[in-house]
């Protein structure tokens, strides 16, 4: 799906999106299952991809879970705690602060502590054939910017230090884990394909973390382009292994469109 970082998402809701009467690249029907937080767990566990446990009520965390908002808020508003107590605390000092609304609902899930990797691929319903484009890691204020100062003034700090999404930085993954995110790609299309037809055709992203001992917990997934994929007008060294030319994600799109439409099967990559 050819939507920039949730921009779209976050100004129209799955209604409004899903009653486009032009064709759209990739699967609309897909977006739906992305802004909403349970469909989204659902598929993901279809996909069996290894997600953090939710926890439903607050007077039920007894582990560091991180506190969401519903819908893609690039980690704005979001916050961690270790039990109900602290949930609360840091819930009314963001109401009061007006980063959360009273009556919002949270979605609270267990914290995956470890590396920070979105997994971009690519499906091809043409070919059909899943293409790994690379990974990125993303760069969050203020979380990111707490580990730079000693734990001192960190404890003396008052505020709720949230993962409001900065920037994107390319990270290579150590070769050994690449069959296991192919795995996690191609489950996921097969999971699409049964749960929300057509399936998730075009480009998509799996994020999540890497702990110590290299296994992947996946917090979210992205119908659509994501984090810095869209500015990388080179492609990146995966792409560069798949084609003998610069490819950015934009233009493997095109491509796409191109051959379908060359060989007569737009309604195959539109809905
Ligand atoms: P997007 O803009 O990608 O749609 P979003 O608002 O849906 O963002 P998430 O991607 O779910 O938010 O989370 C934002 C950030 O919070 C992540 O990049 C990650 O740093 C952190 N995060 C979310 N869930 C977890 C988790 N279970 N364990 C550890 N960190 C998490």
């Amino acid at each position: 799906m050819l939507i920039p970082h949730g921009t779209l998402i976050a100004q129209m809701s799955s209604e409004q999106i899903e009653s486009i009467k032009t064709p759209i690249f990739g699967n609309k029907w897909i977006l739906r299952w992305e802004s909403d937080r349970i469909m989204k767990e659902k598929l993901m566990r279809e996909a069996k991809l290894p997600v953090p446990k939710p926890v439903l009520d607050s007077k039920d965390i007894n582990t560091l879970v991180i506190v969401k908002r519903q819908g893609a808020a690039g980690g704005k508003g979001y916050f961690l705690a270790a039990n109900q107590e602290d949930y609360n605390k840091k819930r009314e000092q963001l109401i009061t602060q007006g980063i959360l609304s009273k009556d919002e609902s949270l979605y609270i899930q267990e914290y995956a502590a470890g590396v920070l990797a979105y997994l971009q691929f690519f499906y091809s319903p043409l070919k059909e054939e899943l293409e790994f484009f690379g990974a990125d890691q993303r760069h969050e204020s203020d979380i990111e910017g707490m580990a730079r100062i000693p734990s001192e003034q960190q404890l003396k700090s008052n505020k709720v230090p949230s993962f409001n999404v900065i920037g994107n930085s390319p990270i290579i993954l150590r070769e050994s884990l690449l069959d296991e995110v192919y795995t996690m790609g191609e489950n996921f299309v097969e999971a699409a394909k049964r749960i929300v037809s057509p399936g998730m055709n075009g480009p998509f992203c799996i994020e999540g973390v890497y702990d110590e001992n290299a296994k992947f917990t996946s917090f979210e997934f992205s119908a659509r382009i994501v984090a810095g994929t869209n500015i990388y007008m080179d492609g990146s060294p995966y792409y560069s292994l798949l084609f003998n030319e610069p490819m950015s994600m934009g233009k493997r799109i095109a491509r796409e469109i191109k051959t379908a439409k060359e060989t007569n099967q737009l309604d195959k990559i539109t809905t």
